[in-house]
C-alpha cells in the first residue's frame, strides 16, 4: 500500500494504524488517511477505496450518500480484483 496518494490534487498521507473502530476513515483537515491494520489484505484495499472515494464525494462536492459509497466501494474491489 503506497503511503502517499494524490486525490483531486491533494496529497493524503496513508497509514496503517491499530485500534481504530473502523475499517478506515478520512481527516480533510489533516489530508490523512487511516486503514486499520487488524484486518485482511482485501478489506485493506476495500476499506482504502472507500476512503478515496470518500475523499472524491469532499474535493468534487459530490455529496454521495453513504450507501452510494459503498456500493461503489464493493463495484470498485470486486471490478480490480477480477481483471487486474
Ligand atoms: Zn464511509
Amino acid at each position: 500500500m503506497k503511503n502517499k496518494l494524490k486525490i483531486g490534487g491533494f496529497t493524503f498521507s496513508v497509514n496503517e494504524v491499530s485500534g481504530l473502530a473502523e475499517s478506515g476513515s478520512v481527516s480533510f483537515d489533516k489530508s490523512i488517511i487511516l486503514i486499520n491494520k487488524e484486518q485482511s489484505d482485501d478489506r485493506k484495499k476495500s476499506a482504502l477505496i472507500h476512503e478515496i472515494i470518500e475523499a472524491f464525494s469532499e474535493i468534487y462536492n459530490l455529496q454521495l450518500p453513504h450507501q452510494t459509497i459503498q456500493t461503489l466501494e464493493a463495484a470498485i474491489f470486486a471490478f480490480y480484483k477480477d481483471n487486474f
